[in-house]
């Protein structure tokens, strides 16, 4: 199945148990608008070449679209299309006033210059610029976006609109309008979360085991964050393939070696391990923060975890999901774990709109009570419909999107 499909799959096993018509769940499968477009660029050396660009507005009845662009030469509409559905999903699991959104292009950006990138991101925002903005659809990072990407995108943006709020993009500089506390958000927001799990389930936290696939910008926040708070970090990967040690990994030693060496498989501070065993690893907490499909109807029967923390965004399938939850394994999903990402920046856009800068203490401490306050609501629909808490989420989010198209 597609990811797109996948993601409505998840939609129809929450519009059951909530007894929704034909006709509201039609419409909640239904992107508002869908943009493909060539996104133009000359290369350095003059030649010219154009790449396949994408944005979905998915839903906005709760608040202007919100969600990232990614560059990544596997982007296709089919995954713009579940990013931006999971997005709506998300922004109102955790119950802030936005709607749902994604966009991309199809490109390897490692092979561009910088020059060739800024190029790329302007002309995005070129063709874009009529249909997004600060009340209609704010764009932020996703994969291989970064905040100097954004800061070209809000100028571009600024130069064609005359709109200096910054309010249009998130996860910019600080220098430019960006957020304290926006890089390590995502982890910060799925500690949260794994804290309020951890406490419902009355699990003891120190040294229970942890296993984080990909120690990207959300893994390795998030490893930092566990390791610092008590929990034994025994595996760690990356695109390269794993380590672990049954005693636990220094994640600051690790992070080291990644940086000089490239990957985390130089670090000798464990056996190497690859991508498909760490998955099957003896772990307490499975932490998936790579990629799409990983846990899937081959593995998932494997897997010896008790709670899967999803940060990356759809590494679940629906056949995994229904596998793990006969084995009373706890996933916390996707649209849940990570989206402190998606949290500080609408913290972004409200302090760029209201001409202000918050602290760091205050970013955190406001994630902080988003966080524990969608746990709540997807644990309390949990037990209440004896779901597992993906479908608690979408049901969580579904109602609150239901109720805001009603008026
Ligand atoms: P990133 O590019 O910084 O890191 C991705 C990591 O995954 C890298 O370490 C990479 O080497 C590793 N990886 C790639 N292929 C792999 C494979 N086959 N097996 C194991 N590891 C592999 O990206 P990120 O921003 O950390 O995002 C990771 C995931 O989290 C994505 O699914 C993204 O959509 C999701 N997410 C990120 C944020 C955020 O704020 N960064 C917010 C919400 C969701």
């Amino acid at each position: 199945m597609s990811a797109f499909e996948n993601a409505l799959k998840q939609l129809d096993n929450a519009a059951q148990t909530l007894g929704l018509d034909f006709g509201t769940v039609a419409k909640l499968k239904d992107p508002d608008r869908v943009y493909e477009f060539e996104v133009p660029l000359v290369m350095d050396n003059g030649s010219p070449r154009s790449f396949r660009g994408y944005r979905v507005q998915f839903n906005n009845s709760r608040g202007p679209y919100k969600g990232g662009i990614r560059l990544h030469p596997q982007v296709d509409l089919d995954e713009v299309k579940a990013l931006a559905f999971w997005m709506a999903i998300k922004t109102a699991v955790v119950n802030i006033p936005m709607g749902g959104g994604k966009g991309g292009v199809s490109v390897n950006p490692k092979e561009l210059s910088s020059a060739e990138l800024e190029r790329l991101s302007r002309a995005w925002v070129a063709y874009m610029a009529p249909h997004i903005g600060p009340h209609q659809d704010v764009p932020a990072p996703d994969v291989n976006t970064n905040p100097r990407i954004m800061d070209w995108m809000a100028d571009e943006y600024k130069n064609i609109t005359g709109d200096a709020s910054g309010a249009a993009f998130t996860g910019k500089s600080l220098g430019r309008g960006g957020s304290e506390g926006r890089r390590t958000a995502t982890g910060q927001g799925a500690f949260y979360v794994l804290g309020e799990l951890m406490a419902a389930l009355g699990m003891e936290l120190a040294g229970k085991r942890v296993v984080i696939q990909g120690f990207g910008n959300a893994g390795h926040h998030f490893a930092l964050l566990a390791q610092k708070a008590g929990y034994t970090i025994v595996g760690v990967s990356d695109s390269k393939g794993g380590i672990y040690h049954p005693d636990g990994l220094n994640i600051e030693a690790i992070m080291k070696t990644k940086e000089e060496q490239g990957s985390v498989v130089a670090s000798d501070a464990g056996t190497s391990v690859s991508n498909r065993e760490l998955l099957e690893l003896a772990c307490d907490i499975l932490v998936p923060a790579a990629l799409e499909n990983q846990i899937t109807k081959e593995n998932a029967g494997n897997i010896q975890a008790k709670v899967v923390l999803e940060i990356a965004n759809g590494p679940t399938t629906p056949e995994a999901d229904a596998i793990l939850w006969a084995k009373k394994i706890y996933v916390v999903p996707d649209v849940l774990a990570n989206a402190g990402g998606v949290t500080v920046s609408y913290f972004e856009w409200d302090q760029n709109l209201k001409n202000e800068h918050w602290s760091e203490a205050e970013v955190f401490q406001k994630l902080e009570t988003v966080m524990k306050n969608a746990f709540k609501a997807v644990w309390d629909t949990h037990k209440e419909h004896d779901v597992d808490l993906r479908t608690g989420a979408f049901m969580v989010a579904v109602r609150r999107i239901v109720e805001a198209t009603k008026g």
